[in-house]
């Protein structure tokens, strides 16, 4: 059996019964037969359908109806935020928007929700929640004069919900956590946590950025509150492409959001003397949108959907398993200790291994070819997105790190890290 796992055949095996196959040529690969992509949770690669969108949206929309455009791209963000909505996060229409960046609606859904608990002075977050996020807080707990309350979490393990429910009480108005921890993909269980927050009569903040296209989230069914995720990674939107917001629906009137910009405005071309936010969803907007960007997120989301997420998850699920059972055969031995849960439904889509020369194999591997990427202290990240990722690939990466490792050929590189890793 273990034989059989081993083998490159095994891996061609699992490629054939491969229902999401097809997908993979719907990117536009760059011409290099030995690249193996395995940092879609970082940056996702360019569907061919968002390539040829962007180029119709600058030729045909900006290049030739110029300013009229506005009456085809103005609906987008709500369009692009229905589309996440029904597809990807299990949110009815009318409550997700796409719109800014994930920092900055993290910073308006976590001002809104303390203005609507007033008498609450502290904020919880676990102290492995993704940086921009803590930042976000502790900025927020600064202004507002709050105490921001920061909870332990294991990194390779995730969230301790007996540490959770220990932080959690009357003084407390916003939890916001990661669904999916961004080290080692650790994952959350939101309807549960969503209830624990809600017994101490707190709102909860999600941050989708890790599962968002990986692994199926019910953000109705899980009565969570607000949520925030970003479309480059596991939604191919491309670098920078803006982000969306999740606010429940019979909360949106009630929650004050703290930028009033014109997009917001409920009669925005009346160009009214005093801000008026407009009813539902769209009082989140702040100012014009990145039409681009948007198209990119319409594309990305159409691919996903067209997938299946309950299709992806399985076979994320199994590309992660997978890469795990490579993982104790070959790497085990030379020194990598799994640093990801080991059961498939407590992990997202990611698996990091533990290194202590993570970031010099991170190197090497990008030499061979195979992209992951290195996160601190010592973890190398490797990302099959099922989308378009291959059973085989995940062979051939493992092999190739095996080789470095056995063979100590990252030694020769540089130990210091590079400003972005
Ligand atoms: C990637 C990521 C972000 C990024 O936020 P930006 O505002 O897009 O830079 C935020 N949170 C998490 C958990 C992430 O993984």
């Amino acid at each position: 059996m273990s034989t059989a796992l081993t083998s490159r055949a095994y891996a061609e095996s699992l490629d054939a019964g491969d229902p999401l196959a097809g997908f993979r040529g719907r990117f536009a690969w760059p011409d290099d037969d030995r690249l193996i992509y395995l940092d879609g949770n970082s940056l996702g690669p360019l569907p061919t359908a968002t390539r040829d969108r962007i180029a119709r949206v600058v030729a045909a929309e900006w290049g030739s109806a110029l300013v009229r455009a506005w009456g085809e791209w103005i609906d987008l963000p709500h369009r692009a935020g229905d589309l996440i909505g029904a597809h990807l996060t299990g949110a009815a229409p009318g409550q997700v928007l796409v719109c800014d960046s994930t920092t900055v609606n993290l910073f308006k859904l976590a001002s809104a929700a303390l203005r609507a608990r007033p008498g609450r002075g502290v904020i919880v977050t676990d102290d492995d929640n993704f940086p921009t996020d803590r930042y976000v807080l502790q900025g927020l707990a600064a202004q507002s004069g709050r105490e921001l309350r920061v909870i332990r979490s294991d990194i390779d393990a995730g969230l301790d919900e007996r540490a959770l429910s220990a932080a959690l009480g009357a003084d407390v108005a916003l939890v916001c956590l990661s669904h999916v921890a961004y080290r080692s993909g650790a994952l959350a269980d939101m309807a549960r946590i969503t209830d624990l927050v809600h017994a101490a009569g707190a709102l909860v903040l999600w941050d989708l950025c890790h599962s968002a296209g990986a692994v199926p989230v019910q953000l109705d069914a899980s009565g969570a509150d607000l949520a925030v995720g970003c479309t480059y990674k596991y939604l191919n939107a491309g670098p920078g492409a803006p982000a969306f917001l999740y606010v429940r629906r019979d909360l949106i009137d009630a929650l004050p959001q703290p930028i009033w910009g014109w997009f917001g405005q409920a009669d925005q071309f009346a160009m009214g003397p005093e801000y008026d936010p407009v009813p539902g969803i769209g009082r989140f907007a702040t100012g014009t949108p990145p039409v681009l960007g948007i198209a990119a997120v319409e594309e990305g989301v159409k691919l996903l959907a067209a997938a299946g997420i309950s299709r992806l998850r399985d076979k994320g699920t199994a590309l992660t398993g997978y890469l795990i059972s490579l993982a104790d055969e070959w790497l085990a031995p030379l020194g990598f200790e799994l640093a990801s849960p080991r059961a498939g439904a407590r992990r997202g889509c990611h698996v990091s291994l533990r290194h202590p020369e993570a970031w010099r194999l991170s190197q090497a591997l990008i030499a061979a070819g195979v992209i992951g990427d290195y996160r601190t202290p010592d973890r190398l990240r490797l990302g099959p997105a099922p989308l378009y990722t291959r059973f085989t690939d995940v062979w051939d990466a493992m092999d190739r790190l095996r080789r470095i490792a056995a063979a100590r050929s990252y030694e020769d590189l540089p130990a210091e890290r590079s400003r972005v890793t």
